[in-house]
């Protein structure tokens, strides 16, 4: 039965019930309510008799003291009388029932008005009073009225005693049938609450276990039984409690299978969970580790970890692990501290290759800088010698044709060099600004020199903006990028097109844009214009020149400057390379 069935029946059968019994204890009052009808009647009846005894009597005795002298008055007296007796008849008649003593009171009340009247009509005058005869009649039909009414008076006081009875046991069934009424309906009201509290409440009792016991990771009761609503409560708890340990079985296949270390820290700073792979960093079992302080294997990192406790943000941080081989273990670990659990929760990575990689980037850069650049720059000065000293003797015209040729690849070279060391004091912080208030003009003025010669040589307009606002940086490192971005605009644009410098200002940045009617750059190729070594082959047959890493030490000094930079081109319309530093007002 559903919850709502339950509820609802609790409400309904005591009110059919109540309903039941009120139309039953209604019908016995009306039972009552006729007996006491009856009762009246039995009274009234007896009430009449006696009536119609004293006005036959009356009637009679007015006849039998017929005086000479107030005869006509007897007469009134005597009709009068009669009168009453023939009313009671008439009521007797409605009144009271067919039982025989009724019938002989009706009988002689008839014998005494006939009499009476006859007696009246007779005597219009007077009434003999010596005949003797008239007047024992009239005594002997009076005794035998009495007598008749007296046993009509004693038969209907019987009867009313009867009905007095009747009316009591009536009064006492319905006084009972009340009593037994409000009991049944409070018994059968209380039997079925109970009966529904004690069905809802071992239902409730098994969903409360089974909440227990899903929380302390232990077995469910078995299903419940039935259709009601708590029944599909506990069937979708079931449900539940089996994703969630299909979730946690998940987890923990993940836990034990992942690279990465994952670990937990309690709020004492000891490992209260560490998965497996730990074994592959340390060495050692995770169950070692249970228990331990963390201080034991990540001295270094305790600090850092107990940060992220107070840290709104996770604790993302580099250390070194103590491994059982006594190597330390190069770790990135990431801390998140649960106020709910009272715990750290950590993910470390092995970064032992990723930083070997950068220290032998930081070796070849080293060897590049030093081991290739002085050997390039003797070269330079000797080829530079042989071409144009005269003590060294007149070279052929292969010789010269072939000693430019060496110098051209030589200063690549040494363009490259330069690029990557640049590239290394960039990434490596060496690099300080040197900052200035600078105007647009001069910055353009500063620049131009240095790409004029390449412009010329292809027909190439350079149209500026003239804007004498100040910008704040070190003047030599924007122009630096600015020839990189004016140099690359002619270099790829077709002869006899125009490159424009803008100057724009917003949101609190001053804009330097580049733009130029070059073949453009296609989407793809956009996203990693700035990065090391790229080179955009459609561009033109001219990425030849370069080694794709001016755009890349462009982005770090705008960057350096606090700043940013943006490409935008459209294929066979052109390319916009903007910077923006931030404004400082003079
Ligand atoms: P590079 O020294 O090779 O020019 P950059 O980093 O300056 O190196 O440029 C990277 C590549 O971006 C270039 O080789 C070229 O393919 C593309 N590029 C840069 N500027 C432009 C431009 N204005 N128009 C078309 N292609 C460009």
């Amino acid at each position: 039965m559903k919850l709502w069935q339950r509820l609802a029946l609790l409400a309904v059968i005591p009110l059919l019930l109540q309903c039941y019994l009120l139309t039953q204890v209604k019908a016995a009052q009306e039972e009552l309510d006729r007996a006491y009808v009856e009762e009246r009647r039995q009274k009234d009846v007896i009430i009449l008799i006696s009536k119609a005894i004293k006005s036959a009597m009356d009637s009679l005795s007015d006849i039998v003291s017929y005086k000479s002298k107030h005869v006509q008055l007897k007469k009134e007296r005597s009709l009068h009388h009669l009168g009453r007796v023939r009313k009671i008849r008439e009521e007797l008649k409605a009144m009271a029932g067919s039982e025989e003593y009724i019938q002989k009171v009706q009988d002689v009340l008839s014998e005494i008005d006939e009499t009476v009247q006859a007696t009246i009509d007779e005597d219009e005058n007077e009434v003999n009073l010596r005949d003797l005869s008239k007047t024992l009649r009239f005594t002997k039909l009076g005794r035998k009225a009495i007598a008749i009414m007296d046993y009509a008076q004693f038969q209907q006081e019987m009867k009313y005693k009867q009905m007095l009875v009747v009316v009591q046991a009536k009064r006492k069934h319905f006084d009972e049938m009340a009593l037994q009424s409000a009991f049944l309906c409070a018994a059968v009201s209380f039997g079925f609450a109970a009966y529904v509290i004690y069905l809802t409440s071992q239902q409730l009792k098994v969903l409360k276990k089974n909440s227990e016991n899903l929380a302390r990771g232990e077995k469910l009761l078995p299903p419940m039984r039935g259709s009601d609503e708590l029944a599909d409560v506990d069937r979708t708890f079931h449900l539940m409690a089996k994703s969630i340990k299909q979730l946690s079985e998940r987890e923990r296949a993940i836990l034990k299978n992942s690279g990465e270390w994952i670990f937990a820290i309690d709020s004492k700073l000891r490992f209260s969970f560490v998965s497996d792979a730990v074994e592959k960093l340390l060495g050692a079992k995770p169950e070692e580790l249970l228990g331990q302080h963390v201080t034991n294997v990540l001295a270094e990192a305790t600090e850092t970890i107990e940060k992220a406790r107070t840290s709104a943000t996770d604790q993302v941080f580099e250390t070194n692990l103590k491994s059982n081989n006594e190597v330390p273990v190069e770790i990135q670990i990431s801390a998140h501290w649960s106020d709910e659990e009272q715990t750290y929760f950590c993910i470390a990575h092995d970064i032992g290759a990723r930083k070997d990689l950068e220290r032998m980037k930081q070796s070849f850069m080293a060897m590049v800088s030093h081991d290739l650049r002085t050997p390039v720059s003797a070269n330079l000065l000797t080829l530079d010698l042989l071409k144009s000293d005269p003590a060294i003797g007149n070279l052929t015209d292969r010789g010269r044709t072939l000693v430019e040729r060496s110098i051209a690849s030589n200063n690549r070279l040494m363009f490259l060099i330069n690029d990557l060391l640049e590239l290394e004091r960039l990434d490596s912080g060496q690099l300080t600004l040197d900052m200035e208030l600078v105007t647009f003009n001069d910055l353009i003025d500063e620049t131009l020199p240095g790409v004029e010669m390449l412009a010329k040589a292809k027909d190439i307009t350079i149209e500026r903006d003239d804007s004498d606002r100040f910008i704040y940086c070190e003047s030599a490192r924007i122009v630096q990028v600015l020839v990189n971005l004016i140099g690359n605009a002619v270099k790829f644009s077709p002869s006899g097109k125009r490159v424009f410098l803008k100057y724009a200002e917003g949101g609190g940045y001053c804009k330097i844009s580049v733009s130029d009617e070059g073949p453009g750059i296609n989407k793809d190729s956009l996203s990693s214009i700035f990065d090391k070594f790229t080179q955009v082959k459609e561009a033109s047959g001219a990425h030849k020149q370069g080694f794709g890493l001016g755009l890349e030490i462009c982005k770090k000094l705008v960057e350096l400057h606090g700043g940013s930079i943006a490409v935008s081109s459209e294929l066979g319309v052109g390319t916009t390379f903007e910077i923006s530093l931030p404004l400082k007002e003079v």
